[in-house]
């Protein structure tokens, strides 16, 4: 069967808060000038919102400058931020420090953001864009100068044993004059047009963290609305760059979470039980007891800054928001950075596709946007503060403390980054941690777990997380590293299975759990693994993370 095509002026990749303010924008600019210009959004989620996971406090700026009338249409906004905590845990107690001015949220709202994009993607087609939920591109296409021409959808109904089954249905062509990558933290096509167009040849490696949430409904008498707590320390050493983050949002809510460097050394750690065994501390075990666990996810962070943001354009294509890392990491906000980028990649597709006829074209005028606006000094001032933590908690607390009150940011220099993979040490270097035995109550394991973040995929599909050699997992990663894909998947994925007599370990991939967080892309070893998209609909379905 022959894939269809459909032909728009835009197609823009992921339906998150990036993909969709570049949708507005380019909609807002054709209406106003009264101008045709036909924008589709495709997300591989099965709605818009069923795949992002955020904290959220979330800053306005770009949505005032996308929607300045967001109250008034109803945006779920609705719980200001009140008082900020950042406290030092140690085993048993928590010490509270000066909170930081990058975590001063006076002004932001607590939000899930799942529920912010879904109310974006209602704005969008208000203004007539196409928004496709359910389907995942899965192919960049290429046209005979070697210009990106848009995407293609996966195949549905394909079997496990990669033939087609009775359901088969080709995937589509979505063709464009412009096509605007949005795919988030570690996009599996972003992947391929990096080493295509050679786009990270003059920044740092990307450097990444991974974060899991769990959503509770708490005891009333624990619920302080507004309130946004902050904790670095205890349970990870201060070798370890990672804290968690707890906002009393609405509806008696609290969202927790915990995020971890993905540049950790010791392969023994877990990021799914260090964030459990954290609900445990006493001064964070009351707030959960008696409460009700509602949610769960997880989702990789683009930590490396602006050392890290690539080449923005190429021919026929530009990346804006997380696929690019427009993350303010000591702020740990990259929603208003992401809408911004958005905005500023349709301002600039607006200005060419309106004047030249035909394309692709190579929109560079974006990137010039990009370095002229808040979305650049603002990671250009922040620049040093994760990479300052390579020497461990308090070293990076001092650091970042001259660098933000007496530098200013301005340093004349700037750190760097190095692979996230590379810095996994060796199994026989590093002690085991003994993990505590999930208490049902306020700490779970990872099926419970999962079982929550109502993840679905057809079951009858090609394995979507590609091994490039098949033996290296034991070979290499269960030798050596003693299997590390078992603890840092936070969804269970990764199993070491063996045979009755304990003998002929193999490796089992339970891919209908993925939550599609993508760390196992970025912490394998040896890069073994490659994470593509599974077919469209398929991966978490979370409620309102
Ligand atoms: C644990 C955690 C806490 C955070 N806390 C905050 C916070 O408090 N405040 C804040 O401002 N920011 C926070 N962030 C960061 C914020 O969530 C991101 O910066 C923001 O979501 C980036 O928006 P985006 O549109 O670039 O990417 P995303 O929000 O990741 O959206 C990308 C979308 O593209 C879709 N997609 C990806 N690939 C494809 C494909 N090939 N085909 C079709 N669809 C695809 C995905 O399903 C997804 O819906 C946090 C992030 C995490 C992980
Ligand atoms: S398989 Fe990979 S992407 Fe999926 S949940 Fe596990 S670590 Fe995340």
């Amino acid at each position: 069967m022959e894939r269809e095509s459909m032909e728009f002026d835009v197609v823009i990749v992921g339906g998150g808060p990036s993909g969709l303010s570049a949708a507005i924008r380019l909609r807002q600019l054709a209406l106003a000038s009264e101008r045709e210009l036909t924008v589709c959004v495709i997300e591989k989620g099965s709605e818009l919102g069923a795949h992002i996971l955020s904290g959220a406090v979330i800053e306005t700026g770009a949505l005032d400058e996308l929607i300045p009338d967001w109250k008034a249409k109803g945006a779920p906004l609705n719980t200001p931020a009140g008082d900020d905590r950042f406290l030092f845990l140690t085993k048993d107690k928590a010490v509270r420090l000066m909170t930081p001015p990058q975590m001063n949220n006076h002004g932001n709202y607590i939000v899930s953001l799942g529920n912010v994009v879904r109310w974006l993607g209602a704005q969008a087609e208000e203004l007539g864009v196409e928004i496709f939920p359910g389907f995942a591109a899965a192919e960049v296409l290429y046209d005979e100068s070697g210009a990106v021409r848009g995407v293609a959808t996966g195949d549905m109904g394909i079997g496990k044993d990669g033939e087609p089954t009775g359901n088969y249905t080709p995937g589509v062509e979505l063709l464009a004059r412009q096509t605007i990558f949005a795919e988030g933290c570690r996009g599996s096509l972003t992947k391929t047009l990096f080493e295509r167009f050679d786009l990270c040849k003059d920044c740092d490696v990307q450097t990444y963290g991974i974060g899991i949430k769990e959503l509770w409904e708490v005891d009333p008498a624990q619920h302080k609305l507004g309130q946004i707590v902050h904790t670095v320390g205890w349970p990870l050493d201060t070798k370890t760059y990672g804290g968690s983050f707890l906002y009393h949002l609405e509806n008696n809510q609290v969202a927790v979470g915990f995020v971890v460097g993905l540049d950790y050394a010791n392969p023994h750690l877990s990021p799914f039980e260090e964030f459990q065994r954290f609900k445990t501390h006493p001064a964070i075990r009351p707030i959960f007891e008696g409460g009700r666990r509602i949610s769960y996810g997880a989702r990789a962070l683009s930590e490396g800054g602006i050392q890290s943001v690539p080449k923005l354009t190429f021919p026929g294509g530009m990346l804006v928001g997380d696929t690019a890392g427009f993350l303010n990491v000591p702020k740990i906000k990259g929603t208003h950075t992401a809408m911004k980028t958005g905005m500023m990649a349709a301002e600039a597709v607006f200005e060419v596709l309106t004047v030249e006829e035909g394309g692709p074209f190579e929109v560079d005028s974006y990137s010039a946007k990009v370095k002229d606006s808040w979305v650049w000094s603002e990671l250009y001032q922040s620049r040093n503060v994760r990479p300052s933590f390579h020497k461990g908690l308090w070293a990076g607390i001092a650091y970042s403390a001259i660098d933000t009150y007496i530098l200013r940011g301005r340093a004349p220099w700037t750190f760097h980054h190095h692979p996230d993979h590379t810095a996994l040490g060796k199994a026989a270097d590093y002690p085991k941690i003994d993990y505590p035995k999930p208490d049902g109550k306020v700490s779970f394991d990872r099926l419970s777990s999962v079982f929550i973040s109502n993840t679905n995929h057809e079951e009858n599909q090609p394995i979507h997380l590609k091994l490039k050699d098949e033996g290296v997992p034991l070979t290499v990663n269960l030798a050596l590293y003693d299997a590390p894909e078992q603890r840092y998947c936070p969804a269970g994925v990764y199993e070491i299975v063996t045979d009755d007599a304990g003998q002929s370990p193999r490796l089992q991939i339970n891919a209908q759990n993925c939550l599609h967080c993508k760390t196992c892309d970025i912490k394998d070893p040896t890069q073994n693994i490659n994470w593509v998209v599974p077919e469209g609909s398929g991966g978490p379905n979370y409620p309102n993370m």
